[in-house]
């Protein structure tokens, strides 16, 4: 900083005077001002962007709500670090009201006053110059009286420089002391909020210990696994859990087996299968309601662990990886169709036999799912309430007596079972449903009221309910047997391949033959056309009524042989 300059020298305005008074500290302390200005500008730059760091790490936080220590200590850190935000923002406030504000005072009060007497000193400094010159020829009083007013002129601005320089000097302690302050104050700030925020570091200190020994347990454990299903593939093991709980839902990998979807990947869920042909894609309800469907253990044809599931509408062939595999799949769909039947309590078979057994905790099941057909709440042939038997082959329910009356017609007519006692397999109960004493009776009592015939009812005599029996299902007297171009064998032919269970009843009470070998259909069987039609209720409602499993067509082709060459398994 400059000295001040002393009064004797400028009276006596000898050139170290002059000197002193040339350039001036005042250019430096605006290069100061301007320093500054840059400084806090900057500062405030870097607090926005540390503010903006902090909101990112907010949301990162929240969003990793794993841990409530974790959370609540990075919630505090984050708060703690907002605060030093703020301390930042107030130490850029006070600098700039320190150094730049309290500059901008000194110069705007002295400088201009400054300035003018310093133009002033100077033009009168140029008048003492000429006077000079002059005065070397005659005009010694003017010099005299320039050089009275030069000096006069030159203490003024001594005086004033002198007094800015006294309050320049002032000034910037003052400033670079509240600077210093401001600093003082926000290192102190800092280290006070640090300081409450030790316990939560020690806090998460410990907690962070913790979790890096958990995630290296966790790690620890995935490589075990990876050993483990090395070892199990090294020797052959199933790494799948072989059968679920009858409410679970069983998913993996089959091979589906059809020419456009070669690798799908299936589950069901309540009483749907569903697949997808890739984990991206929309899984597809393969068969929307497995009540209908019946679950069968594949083993004529040339590939290996295959699973095949029946519906009237469409068969699926399904390919396992291994027999284990197979096995759990089995059991799963086959859980799923008795689970779907009602049958809660029961646990699913964990792997069922080639044709699915009953259970005894079926049976209640079984009555429900029967007396849920068309009509199948009143017996067929008297109309009494709460039928509890039944006749697969013809697929009706009765009341008891009529079921004894049934059963005096032989089996080649009527096979009859108890509801409640006997175990039933899902696809007969299909048959039930399909069918049914609506359906049935529209078949065999189609001609009745033409004839003028009363149906015995509920409380008719037994020997009433024999005689009506025996003219409806022996001697046919009420069936519709009139305006049919086709022969009964060939529509029960093209029924059976079609599926159609209603049409395949109405021609073999029509008296189609089962086991006639349709010409036009190069000697096959319905049994056979079945087969190759896929539908499985159709092959089971043709064996329930006498079909035979051995009957070949002209190529020596049997239903088996023809299914599998059908892609029908089953
Ligand atoms: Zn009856």
């Amino acid at each position: 900083m400059d000295s001040l300059l002393d009064f004797e020298e400028c009276v006596r305005d000898s050139p170290h005077f002059r000197d002193l008074i040339g350039p001036s500290s005042v250019s430096l302390t605006n290069q100061v001002m301007k320093l500054c200005g840059k400084m806090v500008e900057a500062g405030q730059a870097y607090n926005a962007a540390n503010q903006l760091f902090l909101t990112g790490l907010a949301e990162l936080s929240a969003h990793n709500k794993t841990d409530d220590v974790i959370t609540n200590c990075l919630s505090q850190f984050n708060q703690g670090l907002q605060e030093v935000v703020s301390f930042h923002s107030m130490l850029f406030d006070q600098t700039q009201r320190a150094i730049g504000q309290q500059l901008t005072n000194l110069c705007t009060q002295f400088l201009p006053q400054l300035v003018e007497t310093r133009r002033e000193f100077v033009r009168i400094g140029e008048d003492l110059e000429t006077a000079a010159v002059k005065s070397a020829e005659r005009a010694s009083h003017l010099l005299l009286a320039t050089r009275k007013c030069y000096q006069h002129f030159a203490l003024d601005y001594c005086l004033q420089l002198n007094t800015f320089k006294a309050q320049q000097r002032v000034d910037i302690l003052n400033s670079m002391f509240s600077f210093v302050h401001a600093q003082f104050t926000f290192f102190h700030q800092g280290f006070d909020l640090l300081r409450d925020l030790e316990p939560a570091m020690k806090t998460m200190a410990a907690q962070l210990s913790q979790l890096s020994a958990e995630c290296a347990a966790q790690r620890k454990q995935l490589e075990n696994k990876h050993l483990l299903v090395q070892q199990r593939d090294a020797s052959g093991e199933q790494t799948v859990s072989p059968c679920p709980n009858s409410d679970a839902i069983i998913s993996g990998f089959l091979f589906k087996r059809s020419r456009r979807k070669p690798k799908t990947w299936k589950r069901y869920t309540d009483n749907q299968l569903l697949y997808r042909k890739s984990p991206r894609e929309e899984p597809l309800v393969l068969f929307e309601d497995l009540r209908l469907c019946a679950v069968k253990s594949t083993e004529h044809t040339e590939r290996r662990f295959c699973l095949e599931l029946l519906s009237i509408k469409k068969c699926c062939a399904l390919q396992a990886d291994s027999d284990l595999v197979k096995r759990s799949w089995l059991g799963a769909l086959q859980g799923s169709i008795d689970f779907a039947y009602g049958d809660a309590g029961s646990q699913p078979r964990e792997a069922p036999p080639l044709s699915p057994g009953p259970s005894p905790a079926q049976r209640p099941a079984a009555l429900a799912v029967a007396l849920g057909g068309p009509g199948n709440q009143r017996c067929c042939d008297c109309g009494e309430e709460e039928p509890r038997w039944a006749s697969i082959n013809l697929g009706v329910t009765m009341c008891i007596q009529c079921s004894g009356i049934h059963r005096s017609l032989g089996v080649h007519l009527s096979k009859v079972r108890s509801l409640t006692l006997d175990s039933w397999e899902a696809e007969q109960l299909k048959l039930l449903c399909i069918l049914g004493n609506d359906v049935m009776n529209q078949i065999y009592e189609a001609r009745c009221s033409e004839e003028g015939r009363v149906k015995p009812g509920a409380d008719s005599p037994r020997a009433e309910k024999e005689t009506w029996i025996k003219e409806k299902y022996v001697h046919k007297r009420f069936l519709r047997t009139d305006g049919e171009d086709v022969a009964a064998g060939l529509r029960l032919y093209r029924a059976a391949a079609a599926g159609d269970l209603v049409a395949m009843a109405m021609a073999l009470a029509q008296g189609a033959p089962v086991n006639g070998s349709i010409d036009e259909e190069a000697g096959r069987t319905p049994l056979i056309g079945a087969a190759v039609g896929g539908s499985m209720s159709a092959c089971e409602f043709l064996l329930l009524n006498g079909a035979n499993v051995n009957h070949r067509d002209l190529r020596g082709q049997g239903a088996l042989h023809a299914a599998a060459t059908a892609g029908h398994t089953g």
